[in-house]
């Protein structure tokens, strides 16, 4: 079975970026390429980044009942197609959703088995001085980014783990460390890990392949400890600051 991992955040606190590093460690991982209806942006490809469709494409695949989520967003119908998934689970892979809060419901009552993940800027300040910084957007669009993102992120404690995107190098090793350790946990044989290789090697000298497995055992421990720092139930009283300094209000449960 396929492990899916949904990752939502307010626009600007880092997703994109973390998601890519993320790509760049982690082997046999696919990225659901999801279908909208807004333009392409940038140097923004069909089939890279989105398929692009019209309106009437998507409502017509709504209609084929062909999406695992959909929802709407900014004013575009975003979805995830059911075709993803089965095809991530033919290479036997895992599978990562960039969506967002409503799609993420959506997903997680389908197959309670997904693992959320939650990403924070570490402030309000420092969410709007990044989208300010990205330069991709008009003053009227970062006023309506930073309006949703105080709406999103009172919806943090719906999420399995929570990240918050602080310094980048410690933050992607955190994103890592949660999607191994779900799969350490879930029973796997330890996927390759650029630059760490810890998966098992075939080396025929004994006293080499014990040093190797303790390097992997360690390397577990260490992902495991990394990925329970994280969990919901961790993160609560690190995710308060943050929502004050969104003027949220504070979630109890
Ligand atoms: P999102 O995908 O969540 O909308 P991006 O990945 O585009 O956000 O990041 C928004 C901006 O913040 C980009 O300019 C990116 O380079 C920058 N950024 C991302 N993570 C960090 C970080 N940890 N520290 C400082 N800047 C960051
Ligand atoms: P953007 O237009 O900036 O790429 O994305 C806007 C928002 O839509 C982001 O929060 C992103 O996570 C979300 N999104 C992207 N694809 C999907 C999808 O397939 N389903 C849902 N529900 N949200 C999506």
């Amino acid at each position: 079975m396929s492990i899916v991992y949904i990752v939502s955040a307010p626009s600007g606190s880092g997703k994109s970026t973390l998601v890519n590093e993320l790509f760049k460690m982690v082997s046999d991982l696919d990225f659901s390429i999801s279908y909208t209806t807004r333009p392409a942006r940038g140097s923004e490809k069909n089939g890279k980044e989105y398929f692009f469709v019209s309106n009437a494409e998507f409502e017509s695949m709504i209609a084929a009942d062909e999406f695992l989520e959909h929802a709407c967003v900014f004013g575009n119908y975003y979805g995830t197609a059911r075709r993803f998934l089965r095809e991530t689970e033919e290479r036997h892979h895992d599978l990562l959703l960039d969506i967002d809060v409503q799609g993420a419901a959506q997903v997680k009552k389908r197959l309670p088995e997904a693992v959320s993940i939650f990403i924070l800027p570490p402030d309000r300040d420092k969410l709007e001085w990044r989208l300010r910084n990205r330069g991709l957007d008009p003053e009227e669009v970062i006023r309506r980014r930073l309006d949703t993102a105080r709406r999103e992120i009172e919806n943090y404690s719906k999420y399995d783990y929570i990240l918050v995107n602080n310094l980048l190098e410690q933050s992607a090793d955190e994103l890592k460390a949660i999607v191994l350790a779900e799969r350490i946990e879930r029973g796997r044989k330890t996927p390759a890990v650029a630059g760490t290789r810890i998966e098992e090697t075939r080396i025929e000298d004994t006293r080499i392949k014990e040093t190797g497995s303790e390097a992997r055992r360690v390397e577990e421990r260490r992902l495991l400890s990394i990925a329970e720092a994280c969990r919901l139930e961790r993160a609560r009283d690190r995710v308060q600051p943050i929502l004050a300094s969104f003027g949220a209000a504070p979630v109890r449960n």
